[in-house]
């Protein structure tokens, strides 16, 4: 990987501020008269201006309640962008054209977006992550995650080099433009967790930094690069503010109704700035575990998820509303064929798991696209027999609704366009195509004690309303 990976991620671009939101004068009983379709103010509504009046910004306040708690209709397909990394010598057998990628003669796509030897890492930003990250301060749960063999730039596009900020700095940045921007209405908490799965294990890369949970897992046996065909990997130091560690639980990846899949047992760091959640990145990044390896001298040995957890809560008049999304950004390990990267020992048993969770990864997606092409053809009970091996392995696990289920998800395909590469570059172009068929089905993660005290409130202003119709003074 770039340098971030060791230590010096690029400084946190600059997201330009939104317009700050205009204060709210209006009062909780004029909150609750507020229409309740469409937020037009019905016939009812119009005659509890006797009561007291109802001005415009009470209708186009209640319309800003049906925007915030409108749930989509419809499922939304997975977005799937390719990006080819700058070619050092030899021979190139691919080329884009378009929305295009082609491997000799065969053709693949068309894509959402390719990104090609110049483009930036804006590009692939704006190509890739911008909208899942917009989606995200929406209160729906998002994943960018980076795929492609190893050494075909996955951890250059998330954690960028130093100078050149990758996907994980921007997203970082534009959470925090939109939330630093807030000074009434809406208030945004950001927290984050860094995991990776490391020989099928979770551990906790946040692990003995500051705001660290109490049954946080030791840290993991190792704080640097091994080297290729190094047998024994260095010893990790025990972090300074943890020095007799309590007995610790591993992280576990659970799953509950109202949360969905989650890890437990991490740690989590509350983030009052970009610049704090950009230094827990670093720190975490610095614990990843990286090898040395004839294809990438910092070829990443684990599948790293890095999530942002945002909690966005408004309030209008005395009416709450709490969002609390989930953003995963996942820089994969690449795979590797072993007589290639040339590591021995556990390089080789690294090689082994990764390779094994990839193909775990592969039976989803093809899982998936049998499910989306079942349901296309109308056979609903047919997409519902059909079994996701999610629970095959620790990665599609975590990475569960992610790829299935409750999230906007958009995946960046890292290819090498050398001929060299040709065949890493036709499968992971494979893999691509398969995902363009997946669809998830993302859903507003609303408070429902907060939903259930606004249905209440609506239901009185419907009766109060009814009476006034009624010719009843209130
Ligand atoms: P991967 O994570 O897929 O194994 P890396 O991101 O570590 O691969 O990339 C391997 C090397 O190639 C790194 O030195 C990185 O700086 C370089 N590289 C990859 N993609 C690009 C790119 N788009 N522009 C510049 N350098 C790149
Ligand atoms: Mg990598």
């Amino acid at each position: 990987m770039g340098n971030s990976c060791s230590g010096k991620p690029a400084a946190v671009p600059r997201e330009p501020a939104p317009p700050a939101r205009r204060r709210r004068t209006t009062s909780p009983l004029a909150d609750a008269r507020l229409s309740i379709a469409g937020g037009r103010p019905s016939v009812a509504t119009k005659r509890m201006s006797d009561v007291s009046e109802l001005t415009e910004s009470d209708v186009s306040e209640q319309s800003e309640w049906d925007a915030l708690l409108a749930q989509p209709a419809e499922e939304t397909a997975v977005r799937v962008a390719i990006r080819s990394r700058p070619q050092i010598d030899g021979e190139s057998a691919t080329s884009l054209r378009g929305n295009h990628v082609s491997v000799g003669d065969t053709d693949f796509g068309p894509f959402d977006a390719t990104l090609n030897d110049h483009s930036t890492q804006k590009a692939t930003y704006d190509g890739i992550a911008r909208n899942v990250v917009e989606q995200a301060l929406r209160g729906f749960h998002g994943c960018v995650m980076a795929y492609g063999a190893t050494g075909s730039g996955k951890t250059h596009a998330m954690a960028g080099e130093r100078g050149d900020a990758g996907i994980v700095s921007r997203a970082i940045a534009q959470v925090f433009a939109v939330s630093g921007a807030e000074i009434d209405e809406t208030h945004t908490r950001v927290e984050c967790t860094y995991v990776e799965i490391y020989r099928e294990q979770v551990r906790d890369l946040l692990q003995g930094d500051a705001g660290a949970s109490e049954n946080a897992p030791p840290p993991p046996p190792r704080g640097r690069a091994l080297q290729a065909g190094n047998r024994t990997p260095p010893r990790a130091k025990t972090p300074p503010r943890c020095k007799t560690p309590p007995p610790q639980k591993q992280p576990r990846i659970r799953e509950d109704e109202r949360r969905g899949v989650f890890v437990d047992g991490c740690t989590r760091t509350r983030c009052r700035s970009a610049e704090e959640c950009i230094d827990a990145f670093r720190a975490g990044s610095r614990r990843r575990a990286v090898r040395g390896t004839a294809k990438n001298d910092r070829s990443s040995r684990s599948h790293a998820v890095f999530t942002l957890e945002l909690t966005r809560t408004t309030t209008r008049g005395a009416a709450t509303v709490t969002q609390a999304s989930r953003l995963h950004l996942v820089d994969l390990a690449g795979s590797e064929r072993v007589k290639e990267s040339k590591v021995m020992g556990d390089g080789v048993r690294e090689a082994g798991n990764i390779n094994q969770s990839l193909m775990v990864l592969g039976n989803v997606v093809t899982a998936l696209e049998d499910k989306a092409s079942k349901r296309r053809r109308g056979d609903v009970a047919g997409a519902a027999r059909v079994h996701v091996p999610y629970r095959d392995a620790k990665l599609t696990r975590l990475l569960q609704d992610a790829l299935g289920g409750n999230a906007y998800a958009a995946i960046l395909c890292c290819v090498s366009r050398a001929a060299a590469d040709a065949s890493h570059t036709t499968s992971t172009l494979r893999f691509a195509s398969r995902l363009k068929s997946v669809t998830t089905a993302p859903r507003k993660n609303l408070d429902p004690k907060d939903m259930e005290i606004l249905r209440l409130r609506r239901e009185n202003a419907k009766l109060r309303a009814a009476l006034v119709d009624d010719g009843m003074r209130l």
